[in-house]
Order: structure tokens, then sequence, then C-alpha cells
């Protein structure tokens, strides 16, 4: 299997005399096949919902798109709030599941009526607090701690993570919460990340569900939803089989016949809480080769640079890389592809087999579309690119413009000794 992208050579070429590179790229095409498929894997359950995780691609053009499958949004921060509420999704449309949440954050998303996920048992108080009264409906994120197990092995440490209640604790914040006059529940879990396995769901779904019922019969809590959050993985490498969500939701469809309608909860509704399997694979890094460099390696210095495209520096995260126009050449050149940042981890691969990249060719890291741009910096006074939609009809849509000096200067403005540089 090879990954083929999804703009020609000459596509780019043309894109270029008017926005020049590095410029990330979405897919529309892509991104609303996989988004119908998500919908359709969860069908069967009658209150369904994915809340796109805006951090993963915080693009309100591309937030959109997923609006027309009725997504909604999962916010954790004050700007991502503001994003959703600038497009008009508010109320019952946005989960609020953050972290170390500060107080100005979960007044703004009691004000825009978003679902509150507490991720602990002290923030009852210290939202009561904020609000005066609790909301009716509030959700808790669970953490079993130990070791998240599937059959073919251990997929991820909850132990370790700061998120979440522990389970004493989902029974304890349960029943203060109902004193405290909340009626409605909801439990949230994020076990494991970018799982490849059609297992996960399945796994975490039926934990969850064995939770909630636990939780339902000691505490009496009238539970209407389950969050199964995000998680889902993408294959990033070349030769990696991808999930396939209509397995994954029927997988969590059997957990659910099997745990929760015995116990009279077939009316309990499935959320998702997915950034990663909406959108990685519909994104491209496209950068220019613009140097060649013969040391004691070789290595191909590009107009992107980590700032733009962070996992490869930050986790040694594998992107594929295709080079336009060379795709039925055989790789038979070994490169480090690299940015410009003074850090030697600015490399989008190392040791990297490639056709004979030639000065001025372009390249496409692949499956940018998550975690991306999003992730962006500015290290080194760099500037983050513009982002691009490749329509369904061939246009090429702006979808955020390029950072300027401008922007990069910006918070020097409330100092008039400045102005005069006129940034
Ligand atoms: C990051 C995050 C997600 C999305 O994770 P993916 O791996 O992109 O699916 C969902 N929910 C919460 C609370 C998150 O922090």
């Amino acid at each position: 299997m090879n990954k083929v992208p999804f703009v020609t050579k000459e596509q780019v070429e043309e894109i270029v005399k008017t926005y020049p590179t590095p410029f990330h790229i979405y897919d529309e095409k892509g991104i609303r096949e996989n988004a119908q498929k998500l919908k359709q894997a969860f069908s069967w359950n009658k209150g369904y919902k994915e809340f796109f995780a805006v951090k993963a691609t915080p693009n309100p053009f591309l937030i959109d798109i997923l609006r027309d499958y009725g997504c909604g949004c999962d916010c954790s921060s004050l700007t991502e709030l503001m994003l959703s509420e600038a497009m008009g999704v508010k109320g019952e449309d946005i989960m609020f599941s953050s972290n170390d949440t500060p107080a100005e954050e979960f007044a703004y998303a009691a004000k825009l009526g978003a679902t509150i996920n507490l991720d602990d048992i002290t923030h009852i108080e210290f939202l009561e607090e904020i609000m005066g009264k609790l909301p009716e409906t509030m959700s808790c994120r669970y953490n079993p701690g130990g070791v998240f197990k599937i059959s073919n092995g251990i997929m991820d440490n909850p132990g370790d993570a700061k998120y979440g209640f522990t389970t004493e604790q989902m029974f304890e914040g349960f029943r203060i919460l109902k004193e405290k006059g909340v009626k409605h529940f909801g439990i949230h879990a994020f076990l494991a990340s970018n799982t490849v396995t059609n297992e996960y769901y399945p796994v975490l779904a039926k934990e969850m569900f064995e939770l909630a019922v636990r939780l339902k019969e000691e505490t009496g809590a009238d539970i209407r939803f389950i969050n199964l959050s995000g998680g889902i993985g993408v294959p990033y490498l070349p030769d990696q089989e991808g999930n396939d969500i209509l397995a994954i939701g029927d997988g969590v469809r059997k957990m659910y016949e099997e745990v929760l309608v015995p116990a009279g909860m077939g009316d309990v509704a499935i959320y998702t809480e997915l950034g990663r399997f909406m959108m990685a694979p519909y994104g491209h890094l496209v950068t220019q080769a613009i140097h060649e460099k013969h040391t004691h390696k070789e290595y191909i210095g590009c107009d992107a640079c980590a700032v733009n495209l962070m996992r490869p520096a930050m986790y040694g995260a594998y992107h594929h890389i295709t080079v336009l126009g060379k795709e039925g050449q055989a790789c038979d050149h070994m490169y480090d592809v690299t940015g410009s940042l003074c850090e030697n981890n600015d490399k989008f691969a190392i040791d990297r087999m490639l056709p004979k990249v030639d000065m001025g060719d372009y390249l496409v890291i692949h499956d940018t579309g998550a975690h991306g741009f999003a992730m962006g910096y500015n290290y080194n006074g760099k500037l983050k690119s513009s982002e691009l939609l490749l329509k369904e009809n061939g246009d090429v849509q702006l979808i955020r413009r390029a950072e300027t000096p401008k922007d990069y200067f910006a918070t020097f403005d409330c100092f008039e000794i400045y102005d005069k540089f006129n940034f």
C-alpha cells in the first residue's frame, strides 16, 4: 500500500501562483466521506453525537463541514469556546472537556450553555462557586488507573495520566452532584491515544457501560450519555491498515446490547470527541525543497519547519512524504528532510528513502490534518502558514491567511517606543 496525495504536482504548481509554500491544504471530499461513515457507524444509537475536538484543527471552515453531519464541538479552552460561539455552535452542541480549568473558562462555558465535563471531584465546589447553582446536566471524566489492555497487549497507561476521577471518586462525585440538584449525568473517559485497532472503543465502551450500570444502581443517577471521547487513530505508516469505523461502531453496539440494554439503559446516548480520526488523513503540509546539503549525511532543506508541523520533532512521529511528480520513481536516495529552526530535531524525516529530490521539488507531508497546524508555534520568529481547502469541485479556497511579521509583533503594540518600527 502506498499513500497517494490528494493533490498532484500540476495542482500545486497552480496553487503556488496565489498561495506560496508552505501551506496546509485540506481535502473536503475526504472529510465529508469519513464524517458520513462515522455517522453511519453509530446510526444504531438514537442519541449519538460526535463533538469534534476543536484543538485538533481549530478552523471554522473545516468544522462547518462537519456540522453538516450533525457534529458539535468539544472544547477545552476559552478561545476554543469563542471559536465555537462565533460559528453559532452553542448550548448542548458544545462539550466542555477541560482540565486544570481557570474559573473564567468555566464561567464562559456555562454562559454558552455547554455541557460541562468535570475533570476532578474538587471542581464540583469550584464550579458551584462560579455558577451559584450547578447546571441540570453534568458529566464526569473517569480514570480507572492502572494500564489499559486489549487482547493484543497494553495500549496505554491511565495510571500515569493527570486526567479524571478515580472509581471511588466517580461514586462520591455522583452522590454530591445529585445532592446539589444535578438531574442528568454523563460519563467520559479517554484512556488511549491514536489507537489503530478496531478493539479500542468496544473494550472502553464495555468498561464504561459496566461502570454506568453500577453508578445508576448505587447512586440512582439518571445517566443520559456515555462519552467515549477521542483516541481512534489513523495509519500514519504507508503499510499500516487503518481502522474500520463500521466495525468499531458495531463492536460498541454489541457491548451496549450486552451490558446497557439488560440494565434498562437502552436509551443512553453515545457521544464521541474524535479529532485525529476526523481530520488527520485529509490534510497535507506542502513544502518546497530549497536546499540540499551533502555533509555527514544527505539533507534536503524545505521551506516548512517544525513550526508548521511539530509532531516529528515532539514525538518522533512518522509522517509519510511524497515528492510530487515522482510518485512512480524508485525510493533509492536516503535523506534527512529538515526545516530551518536552530534545533537539530527540526527534521520531518530521518534516514528516509525517497526518489532523488531536486531543488524546487514540492514535497507533500501526509496526515497533517489534525494536531498539525494546530500545534504550531513561533519559535525562531517563524510564522505560521496559510491553510487552504481543496473543495469538492476542485477549487482552492483560502481558509486562513499566513501570518505576517505584524502578527508576530502584535503583542508589543502596547509599547509606544516600538511604534516607529511600524511592524
Ligand atoms: C485531544 C482530545 C480529544 C481528541 O483526541 P484525538 O486523539 O484527536 O481523537 C478528545 N477529547 C479530549 C478531552 C481531548 O483532550
